[in-house]
């Protein structure tokens, strides 16, 4: 069945892979975004689809169009650009979220949020399950996200009990792939930039703590999937890679593959950086039938090809248009 499918934050990396996707399946998608950490020629791709709408405007501000999906994205995610403007990035979470789920409200909509694993802070369990609550600083720089994400969960479920609304939310682990800002400041993107620059590799602290990398095909599917899934599974649920790797294992396997001689040095480790995320992901495989099926070798090859084809002087910095 054909369906209306709105995605905020449609124009970023994850965002406009969604599109694509959505677009590719026969979808009417309207793309809602601010460009705030985005580049246009990200979706230009698209404009020509008679399937593809582009709105440039703000999720904290209200939005009226008619739908039935909302997947809402838009939110800056890496640590550079949540910290640009913290206090946007709070409105942009929890503003956002009202707007969309009131707009879901009026249409009938189903809506899913994307959250993040960071709403576990730095763990004391590990790997992550859906049920551990957390050990999120509140006050904080990274607060402003993963407050941010936290309140937002918070207003989908309140807005589900309360008003029956269809929800899904997905917690999203470290994903990476072609279409990731080169200057996001994010390891995967700042080690490959500096690899096939022959700059130094900057690894923050002693690079024993750990992520899981999911490739971005992976997760845009489990995301396609839980919106698709049955109604009485709204979760959170966990997408991610289960492979844990340490930073320091990171970029020497970016070192390997790029071919570079660049030098691995150390930067301080930012405040409250976890020390170590790994998903469970065993909801999302019983209830999915979702798991990653690309490695992190794999990924970071198809990666590193695109930033190989990239033109790093387009790229410009988050721009601050509120
Ligand atoms: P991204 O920065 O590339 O995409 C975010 C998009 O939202 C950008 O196009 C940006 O311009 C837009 N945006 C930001 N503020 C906005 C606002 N106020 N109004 C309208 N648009 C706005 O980041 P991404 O990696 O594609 O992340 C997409 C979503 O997935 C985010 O909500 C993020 O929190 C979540 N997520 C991503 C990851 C990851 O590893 N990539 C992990 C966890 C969660
Ligand atoms: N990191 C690093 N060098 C960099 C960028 C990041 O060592 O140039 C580390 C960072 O300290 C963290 C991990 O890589 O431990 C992942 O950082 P990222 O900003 O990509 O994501 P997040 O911390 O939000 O998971």
């Amino acid at each position: 069945m054909i369906k209306r499918i709105l995605v905020t934050g449609g124009a970023g990396f994850l965002g406009s892979h969604l599109c694509e996707r959505l677009v590719e399946l026969g979808h009417d998608v309207i793309c809602l975004d601010n460009f705030f950490t985005s580049q246009k020629s990200n979706i230009t791709h698209l404009l020509g689809r008679t399937n593809f709408d582009l709105i440039r405007h703000d999720v904290t501000l209200p939005f009226w169009l008619e739908v039935d999906e909302i997947y809402n994205l838009a939110c800056p995610a890496a640590p550079g650009h949540y910290q640009f403007n913290p206090i946007k990035t709070l409105k942009t979470s929890v503003m956002g979220a009202i707007n969309v789920l009131g707009m879901a409200r009026r249409c009938r909509a189903k809506v899913l949020q994307a959250s993040t694993s960071e709403v576990y802070g730095d763990p004391e369990v590990h790997p992550q399950r859906e049920d551990y609550r957390g050990s999120v600083n509140p006050i904080g720089p990274r607060a402003c996200y993963d407050e941010g994400k936290r309140a937002a969960e918070a207003l989908f479920m309140d807005y589900h009990r309360v008003n029956r609304i269809n929800i899904r939310i997905v917690r999203i682990f470290n994903t990476y792939g072609p279409r990731m800002h080169p200057f996001d400041g994010r390891v995967v993107s700042n080690f490959i930039r500096q690899a096939l620059q022959g700059e130094d590799i900057t690894l923050f602290g002693n690079g024993q703590q750990t992520r899981s990398f999911c490739y971005r095909d992976d997760l845009i599917d489990g995301m396609i999937r839980m919106m698709e899934g049955p109604d009485d599974f709204i979760g959170p649920v966990n997408l991610g890679n289960p492979d844990e790797f340490t930073v320091r294992e990171l970029a020497e396997l970016v070192l390997q593959l790029t071919g570079s001689t660049s030098k691995i040095i150390h930067e301080p480790l930012p405040a409250d950086d976890p020390t170590r995320r790994r998903p469970d992901i065993g909801l999302a495989l019983a209830k999915l039938g979702w798991q990653p099926t690309i490695s992190l070798r794999e990924g970071l090859q198809k990666t590193i090809e695109w930033f190989r084809n990239i033109d790093l002087t387009h790229y410009r910095p988050p721009t601050p248009n509120y």
